[in-house]
């Protein structure tokens, strides 16, 4: 076996699809020879498609998923400044972590992690927030958090949300949402290796992107001329070419499959594979009604484990004998909880097989 044959079960990256890897190969451009900028205006406009907005500002930051992240906060946020943050994971953590950096006056709502965080919690945290931020699939604990009801009462708040993980996989309306920022990741459901970050800004938000932003590289003012400055395109920094064919490939797969046909083989993929579990005994860490398809987790049967054999030894094996590779917890959940993928182009039944068989196997030792 050697590392090509892997199954990525993991939170990320997923496997890419085929196409993904075949647009890798292609020659390289020059980064504004009119063939690239082509096709850079069709990879927003396919963006659009994805995240299902008309926004304008729509276009993939060159940085994996974190890099959205930061873009999103620290063009709209000053020094004291209001951001109510839930955090229900890890990424809800970052998030607070990213906003004070840029000097907001963070306002955390906490929830269990396994948990949602009840909407109205966040509507209620501050009277007068500059925005209001969630990530609506946590990929730390398998949960999803909704989003649509904080659109419509969010008043003058702008509505941040980390769509990293549901991008592609459960359905994503910004524009229905009255979501005003949000970004995403190559590497969970889109079906790409990881180094780009989809971001979208609504029309609303751009008029409140702040003059200058303590980050230069991820300053939208200076990208936006680039991304959107049609033949005034001037150099602020190389696009990362190849990864943009790729990006460009992933979503070309995503939309000729169809966003609602990839939402249902995710969702049988992830109901599939959480039966099977449940069936053998095991028992789901996340909330029912809130469990991702795309990301799994289930709390380590610490008692059904043979003799001598740990939950890491456990992935070592599905790693070294079946080439599965599936996460471990994160947090204070470390080796109590395993976490698996069924993203993009890994959502596939023969995968849900497969893992099942295998632990099955490893746990009858
Ligand atoms: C993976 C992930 C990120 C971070 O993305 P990187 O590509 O690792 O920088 C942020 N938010 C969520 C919800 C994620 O799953």
């Amino acid at each position: 076996m050697t590392h090509s044959d892997r199954i990525l079960m993991g939170p990320g990256p997923c496997n890419p699809y085929p196409e993904v890897i075949e647009a890798f190969g292609r020659p390289v451009l020059g980064h504004l020879d009119p063939e690239f900028i082509s096709l850079l205006d069709d990879t927003g406009e396919r963006l659009r498609q994805v995240f299902r907005t008309d926004n304008p500002l729509t276009f993939p930051v060159s940085g994996t998923g974190s890099a959205g992240m930061e873009a999103a906060f620290v063009n709209f946020v000053e020094p004291g400044d209001v951001v109510v943050i839930g955090v229900n994971g890890v990424f809800g953590g970052r998030m607070c972590d990213v906003a004070a950096r840029a000097g907001a006056e963070v306002v955390r709502v906490d929830a269990a992690w396994g948990t949602a965080i009840e909407p109205q919690q966040l509507l209620d945290a501050h009277p007068d927030p500059k925005i209001i931020a969630v990530v609506h699939a946590e990929t730390s604990t398998g949960v999803r958090n909704d989003i649509a009801d904080l659109g419509a009462a969010k008043g003058d708040a702008l509505l941040l949300i980390d769509c990293v993980t549901s991008v592609g996989g459960i359905p994503v309306e910004l524009d229905e949402w009255g979501v005003d920022i949000a970004y995403s990741g190559t590497q969970k459901c889109l079906g790409v290796p990881p180094g780009l970050a989809p971001l979208s800004v609504s029309p609303a938000a751009v008029e409140r992107i702040i003059e200058r932003p303590q980050s230069w590289y991820l300053d939208l003012n200076m990208i936006a001329r680039y991304v959107t400055g049609g033949s005034a395109r001037a150099y602020h920094h190389t696009a990362p070419i190849s990864m943009i064919y790729a990006l460009h490939a992933g979503l070309g797969v995503l939309l000729d499959e169809g966003l609602v046909a990839s939402f249902v083989r995710h969702q049988s993929c992830g109901d599939t594979l959480q039966t099977g579990l449940v069936e053998m005994g095991f028992e789901m860490f996340a909330e029912q009604g809130h469990q991702l398809p795309q990301l799994t987790t289930v709390v380590v049967p610490t008692d059904r484990l043979p003799a001598g054999v740990g939950e890491a030894d456990v992935r070592r094996q599905l790693l070294g004998h079946y080439g599965i590779e599936i996460g471990g917890g994160l947090g204070e959940f470390a080796g109590k909880v395993w976490r698996i993928g069924l993203m993009g182009h890994t959502a596939r039944r023969r995968n849900v097989t497969l893992l099942l068989g295998a632990l099955g196997e490893i746990l009858a030792g």
